[in-house]
């Protein structure tokens, strides 16, 4: 137990009890809870959009068809899941090494924090006379005169509320008179820490784990070594799908998906349970920038402009060396000058029936076999070594006359949202 006592001129602070805080999931420890939720929401959500892809719902809202998506990933949906599931038991064992560090979590300090929010709010009003005087108002005046309303009159004499006063008992047993906070004051305060200082918590986050990934994102394609040895397999993919979305050398994973949130945790000085919201929003987010589809109600496409659209022109060999930014905002292409300019219809116009002309042919060609034989063969040549870097390099910045064709009319499209807003 611990008390403080000082009350000269400022309220006095409160005692508190530390208690250890309970797990939400007893008797899984929060930090361990932090590291479980991502992977579970990882799959679920992943799920969710693999039962509407092959249920072929919501086909109007489609990047892509489902004979690019035979034709033209490299890489077959086995082996990505196994290399997710590589990146989950990698970040999942950092994270328990990292939990070596954590402190016990303790409440009932809460009244105590807010106590001293209110404190420094009473201190701030120290400069209301200064300010309001820049201005020519006398405030100490306006406050005499308005003492009949004695919150408004203690704001603008300086936060001098004379009438605000309290009992109190001194570590030696002592009973004195001492000041008390305003209702508004202690309102205010509760509102910075419950709310203001959260928020505040997981925006710079954002900002930590955009900048950390734009970047190392960035050098993965501007170093060739970087990209020939790690970040091309994540390429193989040029149709994204959701449980793709971690689908990357494990090097890669741990520098740019598990070390960005971890610093961004650090940085910001979270707690488990801020770290379980953040953790599982962040991974969310990633499933759905490579779901596949342009959903026009999907709050997570909706809040930016950094969603499955934007990124899948990234995925693309022309939009290679274009929007980097992920996975929330899209402020660093903008400021860099790496946002795709130009409309895309026409491009993935040709892509798609690039796929659908080859898995006509091989169907012709293949007469005697069922559909779905060849359909589910190996990927085709389409895109054919746009994983290399070579071909990256070459990826051109050419932008298309603008057009207002529409793909929606062939069933399987990209409409006209899929243009940058
Ligand atoms: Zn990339
Ligand atoms: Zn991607």
């Amino acid at each position: 137990m611990e008390t403080n006592s000082s009350l000269v001129e400022l309220p006095p602070l409160p005692s508190y009890t530390l208690t250890l805080r309970q797990p939400v999931l007893a008797p899984i420890p929060d930090n361990v809870l932090s590291l479980i939720l991502p992977v579970v929401a990882y799959w679920v959500v992943s799920m969710i959009f693999h039962f509407i892809d092959v249920n072929d719902y919501f086909s109007q809202y489609r990047l892509h068809t489902p004979a690019e998506l035979l034709k033209r990933n490299h890489v077959s949906r086995m082996d990505v899941v196994r290399d997710v599931v590589l990146q989950h038991v990698i970040q999942t064992i950092a994270g328990l090494m990292m939990s070596v560090f954590d402190g016990p979590e303790y409440v009932g300090h809460e009244e105590y924090d807010v106590a001293v929010w209110a404190r420094r709010v009473r201190i701030m009003q120290r400069a209301i006379p200064t300010i309001l005087g820049f201005v020519g108002i006398d405030s100490i005046a306006l406050s005499k005169t308005l003492s009949d309303y004695p919150s408004l009159s203690g704001f603008l004499a300086g936060g001098i509320y004379p009438g605000l006063v309290q009992t109190t008992t001194l570590r030696t047993g002592q009973e004195v008179i001492a000041p008390a906070h305003a209702a508004w004051e202690l309102v205010f305060a509760k509102f910075i820490y419950s709310y203001f200082i959260p928020a505040l918590q997981f925006f710079f986050a954002i900002l930590t784990v955009d900048t950390w990934q734009y970047f190392w994102h960035r050098a993965m394609h501007l170093n060739r070594w970087l990209y020939v040895n790690f970040h091309s397999r994540h390429h193989r993919l040029y149709v994204p799908y959701a449980f793709g979305a971690l689908y990357n050398h494990p090097v890669e994973g741990f520098l740019l998906d598990t070390a960005g949130t971890g610093v961004a945790f650090l940085l910001t000085q979270m707690s488990h349970r801020q770290a379980m919201w953040f953790f599982t929003m962040s991974t969310i987010k990633t499933v759905d920038d490579h779901c596949g589809y342009h959903f026009p109600w999907d709050p997570l496409q909706l809040i930016t402009s950094n969603n499955s659209a934007y990124h899948d022109i990234h995925h693309q060999s022309w939009g290679i060396k274009s929007n980097f930014s992920q996975p929330f905002f899209i402020f660093w292409d903008r400021f860099m000058g790496t946002r795709w300019q130009g409309d895309v219809t026409l491009k993935y116009e040709r892509a798609r029936a690039a796929a659908e002309a080859q898995v006509e042919r091989e169907l012709s060609e293949n007469n005697g076999q069922s559909v779905s034989t060849v359909l589910e063969s190996e990927p085709g040549p389409l895109d054919a070594g746009a994983e290399d870097v070579s071909v990256q390099e070459r990826a051109p910045r050419k932008i298309l006359p603008r057009t207002t064709r529409s793909a929606s009319k062939r069933g399987h499209g990209v409409n006209g949202s899929i243009r940058q807003k």
